[in-house]
């Protein structure tokens, strides 16, 4: 059985002019109808729970950040609006009703399909369209329920900086990011950023160049960690790498996308896995994607 997750008030954040808008997870729920998915109800993440990956500070602030006048996060590229704050609570709590249902072992699959994404938020501040880091959350909430080792994978066309950032000195976490080099963030993700003290060695990116095909994509993911024994794997979802998308120059194809959700679904075997919803801006490409990502897990 595969779970899902969705819940309306994953519209009620940002503007319908940005290009991470409302549209994307609306559309996708549509996609989503057509399959035989256990639905989830939404859960919201406390303030105390987001603090086991962002400083307080920075939570408490963006708790209060819109009426005190602020309207987007570091740069006009992460917005602010009303109800910013309690939605992307919902979007990093909306991963604890998945993880408590693969430790009942009611699922062994799921889709997340939440926003604001969050690969790009560290610690110290949201960023690049995410206001908190929901796949961190989910493992950190994941090791709570007994699954002490994660691995994530994040096939972004950007680099997962926040996620990075958050695991960096952490050997509990494996962190493997593909992306297109010089692309937002601009400044990480290169193959020398391997973590750092008890981290060293578990955090692995594999940047590509420009105009990347699927022969090349794939084969990057011949360095997952073999030798990582993890108990959960957690997939930063952006199909933000598809041939359609506008913001990069990446040439994905969807027979392409159907290789590597297949090579990421063996790779994790019999352990739980979950696909949450990061990047994917043109809606064509993004609900095809998706669809194909569904077909997989649900093995149809
Ligand atoms: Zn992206």
């Amino acid at each position: 059985m595969v779970g899902y997750v969705y819940d309306p008030i994953f519209t009620e954040h940002g503007s319908d002019e940005h290009i991470e808008n409302r549209f994307r997870v609306e559309a996708i729920d549509q996609v989503a109808q057509n399959f035989p998915l256990r639905r989830y109800d939404r859960a919201r993440a406390s303030k105390e729970e987001l603090s086991t990956i962002h400083e307080k500070h920075y939570v408490e602030w963006v708790e209060k950040a819109y009426e005190e006048g602020y309207r987007f996060i570091l740069n006009e590229d992460t917005l602010l609006t009303p109800k910013s704050f309690e939605v992307a609570s919902y979007a990093a709590g909306s991963t604890k009703p998945i993880v408590d249902a693969f430790a009942r072992g009611e699922i062994q699959r799921a889709f997340l399909n939440i926003r604001p994404p969050g690969h790009h938020a560290e610690r110290r501040t949201g960023q690049g369209f995410c206001i908190f880091n929901n796949i961190a959350f989910m493992a950190r909430y994941a090791q709570k329920r007994g699954f002490a080792k994660v691995m994530i994978i994040d096939f972004d066309v950007h680099h997962g900086n926040g996620t990075q950032d958050i695991f960096y000195s952490d050997d509990t976490v494996c962190y493997f990011s593909t992306h297109e080099r010089n692309n937002y963030p601009y400044f990480t993700g290169s193959i020398e950023e391997i973590g750092e003290g008890r981290g060293e060695g578990y955090n692995i990116n594999r940047p590509y160049g420009e105009y990347c095909s699927d022969e090349e994509l794939l084969a990057l993911y011949e360095d997952l960690p073999k030798w990582f024994d993890f108990d959960i794997v957690l997939v930063s979802a952006g199909y933000d790498l598809m041939r359609d998308e506008a913001i990069s120059t990446a040439q994905i194809t969807f027979g392409g996308l159907r290789h590597l959700v297949r090579k990421i679904l063996d790779f994790a075997g019999d352990t739980p896995v979950a696909f949450l919803l990061e990047g994917g801006y043109n809606l064509t490409s993004l609900t095809q994607s998706v669809e194909i990502t569904l077909q997989e897990l649900c093995d149809v």
